[in-house]
């Protein structure tokens, strides 16, 4: 095959190319333009979006304005205001910085640009084609000057873009979502969003802690934990930090959305700094939960690079050791002063997922206090069974209940070894496949009424997924309901899943239905679906909460019982999460420490 012969792209292409780098959806076309009137000073944003962004993308602010000549030259790739020379990057007090944003919104979309200068009686506007005209405006969010920007038809010049997109609701997720990030970072600014002329988010000018509770909580009236740590920040000392946590106590999330990152003023998404508040919350919260926290760091400018990637998200600090050791204490401190949720579970290792002959205990689990046990641990006959008794039902049939351990393990004397039960664990197995047998067998599950409704919140644009999928509920035995434009009240459970923590689960649960749309690239799902497997996994594991808790103690009738069913269960040897219910630990080790063979 001979190959293609190198030549210059065409600038059209070469364009588009480079503007997809920063421009992926509707959502960073809204990060860019907010960005665009936060540097402008603006203390009012809004963001009109008619289609989910695809239709049309309107930012509104009172800002400083553009002056008419420059409208011009703020289209054109690498052209901005707010750098010269190199050497500014390191004293960088603005978001922008590339000059490429309005330049790429331009090449993948029809953009027009309206604004009045502070200190000019008149309004300008520009369009794609560069034609500038002057215009009579009244105001810009009752400010005489501002800037209005329009985006029509994103992307639809470029089908193989236009088709990544993801379902309006999604779309418009997705840009709440950043909006929320802005909108933390600028507490002092108000914000609106509104989609196809429905609110969607309404924040006026808050302080930092009150913006962070009106972003990051559901509703719920959460205790709020505040750390900061100051290195030399207030006295403006080279390489200073400045360190503050907010931590909505007791709320907990399937997913990471509820974690906000903000370093000098600017919204990321860096794994160090989420790595360094995150480790100190693993003994704290279930696996797979994470916490509603919002981290804002300042420092010293020459010690950050925030030119890592075009859009600006991703950083590099000078000293990541530094500042991940400053964030992982505060983050300790505050766990540790306040105390972690009562509900606190336990290890968040993962246990394998083997059957009982091959069960695997973790090395490397922090708290488990017994000598660790080989690694692979034959099944060993149980009991010394006579030939004339019937074969045993499972494996504990036979073996002696000697009496709980801290509460919490149930202990087993099974004649060739100890065999350690963890009560709590057992549970939630029990009721999760109990909960699968009623849906897959029976077509809908029984329900328990509430004595008292549960509101839960979601987001307005989500109403009409939301409203299709609440069938799913229904079969998984729940009474709900549309409660309001942003709520959904549960008035019945289903019988097994118990009431223990019952709000954080049904938030869970309605978010894990909602997360769903983002799943799949139409976000549109048949009418009649059919309840799989996978689907109930996702929904259900909301009911590992089990009524028999670490800490309360079982009488031998109801070890035994709890027992009996967990052994009855598909998959006794681990809960809906993955933990072991269950540890053995042969004779063997015993002989070791004592040194004798019994
Ligand atoms: P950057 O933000 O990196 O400078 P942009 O392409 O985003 O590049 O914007 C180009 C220039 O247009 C900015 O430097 C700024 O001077 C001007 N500009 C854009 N949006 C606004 C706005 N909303 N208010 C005032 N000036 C703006
Ligand atoms: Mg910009």
């Amino acid at each position: 095959m001979t190959p293609n012969r190198i030549q210059v792209l065409d600038p059209w292409v070469a364009e588009r190319i480079a503007a997809g780098e920063v421009i992926e959806r509707p959502a960073s076309v809204v990060k860019e333009l907010v960005e665009n009137s936060l540097d402008a000073g603006a203390t009012e944003v809004t963001v009109l979006l008619e289609g989910g962004g695809k239709q049309l993308i309107e930012v509104l602010d009172n800002g400083h304005g553009i002056a008419p000549d420059d409208l011009s030259l703020s289209m054109r790739r690498h052209a901005t205001s707010k750098i010269q020379k190199l050497e500014d990057l390191e004293k960088l007090h603005t978001l922008g910085f590339r000059g490429e944003a309005l330049a790429s919104i331009a090449a993948v979309s029809e953009l027009s640009l309206l604004s009045r200068a502070r200190d000019l009686s008149e309004a300008y506007e520009i369009n794609s084609q560069g034609e500038l005209s002057a215009k009579t405006f009244g105001h810009f969010l009752g400010s005489p000057f501002g800037t209005r920007i329009q985006v029509r038809g994103l992307f639809s010049q470029i089908p193989a873009r236009l088709k990544f997109l993801k379902a309006q609701a999604a779309e418009v997720s997705q840009v709440r979502e950043w909006l929320e990030r802005l909108a933390l970072a600028n507490p002092k600014v108000g914000f609106r969003l509104l989609s196809d002329r429905r609110p969607i988010l309404t924040l006026r000018p808050q302080e930092e802690s009150e913006r962070v509770r009106a972003v990051l909580s559901d509703g719920g009236d959460y205790p709020m934990i505040s750390a900061t740590s100051d290195l030399g920040f207030r006295e403006r000392l080279p390489g200073s930090l400045h360190v503050r946590i907010h931590w909505l106590q007791g709320m907990s999330l399937p997913h990471s959305r509820k974690l906000a990152q903000t370093v000098n003023g600017r919204a990321v998404r860096d794994r160090v700094l989420q790595q360094a508040f995150l480790g100190p919350f693993r003994q704290a919260l279930l696996p797979g939960q994470f916490p509603a926290l919002a981290l804002f760091v300042e420092i010293d400018p020459s010690q950050l690079d925030v030119n890592v990637h075009p859009t600006k998200t991703e950083i590099r600090f000078l000293e990541s050791r530094r500042v991940f050791q400053e964030i992982q204490a505060l983050a300790e401190s505050l766990i540790e002063k306040k105390g972690a949720p009562a509900w606190v579970p336990g290890p968040s290792w993962q246990a394998s997922e083997k059957p009982f002959g091959t069960f695997q205990i973790p090395s490397s689990q922090p708290s488990f206090d017994l000598p660790p046990v080989s690694r692979s641990v034959d099944p060993a006959p149980l009991s010394q069974n006579s030939q004339t008794e019937p074969p045993p039902t499972h494996f504990l049939e036979s073996a002696r209940f000697v009496g709980t351990l801290f509460k919490t393990y149930l202990v087993f004397d099974a004649g060739q070894e100890m065999v350690l039960l963890d009560q709590h664990a057992a549970h939630e197995r029990i009721r999760y496949e109990k909960l699968k047998r009623s849906v897959f067998r029976s077509e809908l599950s029984p329900s328990q009424a509430l004595l008292l409704p549960e509101a839960v919140h979601f987001g307005p644009e989500l109403k009409p997924v939301l409203l299709e999928r609440l069938k799913w509920l229904e079969k998984l035995g729940f009474e709900v309901e549309i409660f309001s434009e942003i709520s959904v009240l549960f008035r019945g459970i289903p019988v097994e899943w118990g009431q223990d923590l019952l709000r954080v689960r049904l938030k869970n649960l309605v978010d894990r239905v909602l997360a769903e749309s983002e799943d799949t690239a139409t976000g549109t799902l048949s009418p009649d679906l059919k309840m799989d497997e996978a689907l109930f996994e996702r929904l259900a594991s909301e009911a590992c909460h089990s009524a028999i808790r670490a800490g309360d103690t079982l009488d031998r009738t109801e070890a035994l019982e709890l027992v009996r069913m967990l052994f009855q269960c598909e998959h006794p040897w681990n809960c809906p999460h993955g933990r072991p219910t269950t540890a053995r630990l042969p004779i063997g080790r015993f002989e070791e420490w004592f040194h004798r063979r019994i």
